[in-house]
């Protein structure tokens, strides 16, 4: 069975690239029927913090990505990492180093003096232990001198690194703490892992990783490097370029399921496929899929990517997530009447809105109470002629049936009547319901009010 994990470190926000992680990490398991797991890499004491673990959560449970168990914490367990280290050493596969500072120092410099890349080989590597000193020691595994470490890569393909290149790495401190490269692989084994997907970033590291699977008689994970996400202009992605954060896509009003199928396609592609459910993805997402060079951000794509999600999207879970949205973005929650009328709006409301910013600013009609004060270009609409066409209208709304098929012909005939266009007489109505002139369909509005608020509202316009 595939098992997949995420493991951040939390020394910050949840970064795009990250959540990308997570979310390839989440469709292959879950495409699979496997597990998706959750490991925080907190061995670095000074740098993490449990407000950044938290931020991490919030932002993966926002993009959806559910993972399975309790969320691991790397440096609970470092008593497990030490343990492993002292099997090596049993395994004669690590051996205690007892080289000081100085020494690795001088023979580095050494090796630079004469010419070669600078390898510390360690003269306790192959040391009779009765010669050992009573000093501090480092453990080191006992990588192999000769030959090539070869990277199977699901996405850089093979990836050779010569062992002459590499040293003997420490895995254990003289302090006894466990190395993170030693931590990371002591923990994918006992997670079960078997796809390590990650950032390019640490493609460097899998060399060494595979040789302490290598050392314990473990089996190497599969493979895949990803490479990083660049910002439009083809350079690595900053802040400069726009947000970087996963948080600050759901504060500016993306939907989480447009995010992901566009986080989905940063990098990853299957055939013309553009717009599709995290189901469909699921069915979909494989590892040839993703490519070798790495993805630029385009915002374009992400708005139209996520105006195809709000369209498509249930309307009580939009709801939900619309109340996510205002509490994330630290504006008012909806009052219980707009949450109802926003219930009726959003059929029609959805279907032309990319974000939830632009969702609200149609919904404005449904937001605002009386006595609406026209914006200044709405209230140029609002002329003596206009209002008293208004004025007539209303005694033909008090007895119509509310419909759109009983409104049509109402509001069509009192146009012909005034010798006006639909257009002429939608405008001033535009600024009576909604105070705009920029708004959904007059019905539409008109139809989620309901009869006696439009009365009210065409009312107080006409005064
Ligand atoms: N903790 C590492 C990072 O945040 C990830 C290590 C890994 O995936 O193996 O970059």
């Amino acid at each position: 069975p595939v098992v997949t994990r995420f493991a951040p470190s939390p020394t910050g926000y949840l970064h795009i690239g990250g959540g990308r992680t997570a979310l390839f990490n989440w469709l292959y398991a879950r495409g699979r029927g496997g597990k998706f797991l959750l490991r925080i890499e907190d061995t670095d004491r000074e740098r993490s913090t449990p407000e950044a673990t938290a931020a991490i959560l919030r932002g993966l449970t926002w993009l959806g990505l559910d993972w399975d168990g309790e969320v691991v914490s790397q440096f609970a367990r470092r008593d497990r990492h030490a343990e492993v280290a002292h099997e090596m050493l049993a395994r004669g596969t690590a051996y205690k180093c007892f080289s000081t500072q100085e020494e690795i120092a001088a023979f580095r410099a050494a090796e630079e003096a004469a010419g070669r890349y600078p390898v510390f080989q360690s003269p306790w590597r192959d040391a009779d232990p009765s010669t050992h000193p009573d000093a501090p020691y480092v453990i080191r595994m006992k990588a192999p001198r000769t030959g090539e470490t070869v990277i199977d890569d699901k996405v850089q393909g093979r990836v050779v690194i010569r062992n002459e290149t590499l040293d003997d790495m420490i895995v254990l401190r003289s302090d006894g703490t466990p190395v993170y490269m030693l931590a990371v692989v002591v923990d994918d084994h006992d997670m079960g892992v078997t796809h390590v997907i990650r950032g390019d970033d640490h493609l460097n590291n899998a060399a060494r990783q595979q040789m302490v699977y290598d050392a314990m008689g473990w089996q190497v994970p599969t493979w895949a490097h990803i490479p990083l996400i660049h910002g439009p202009d083809g350079k690595k992605l900053s802040k400069r370029h726009g947000a970087t954060g996963v948080e600050e896509y759901q504060a500016m009003g993306y939907p989480a399921a447009g995010m992901r199928n566009y986080l989905t396609r940063l990098g990853w592609a299957h055939g013309d496929a553009e717009i599709f459910t995290s189901e469909e993805a699921m069915k979909m997402f494989d590892l040839s899929g993703i490519g070798r060079a790495p993805a630029r951000l385009d915002f374009k794509k992400l708005e139209n990517t996520c105006g195809h999600h709000m369209a498509m999207a249930d309307d009580a879970a939009l709801l939900h997530e619309l109340q996510g949205y205002l509490a994330a973005a630290g504006r008012p929650a909806l009052t219980e009447t707009q949450e109802a009328l926003m219930k009726r709006a959003l059929p029609f409301l959805k279907s032309s809105a990319k974000t939830f910013p632009e969702l609200l600013d149609k919904a404005t009609f449904l937001m605002v109470s009386r006595p609406i004060v026209p914006e200044p270009k709405a209230a140029e609409a609002l002329d003596t002629v206009s209002r008293g066409i208004l004025k007539s209208l209303t005694p033909r709304l008090q007895n119509a049936s509310w419909t759109k098929e009983a409104l049509e012909p109402i509001l069509t005939g009192i146009a012909a009547e005034n010798g006006i266009g639909f257009g002429k007489l939608a405008a001033p109505l535009r600024a009576a319901l909604a105070g705009r002139t920029v708004t959904p369909s007059v019905y539409d509005m008109m139809l989620v009010i309901g009869r006696d608020e439009t009365v009210a509202r065409l009312s107080d316009a006409s005064l």
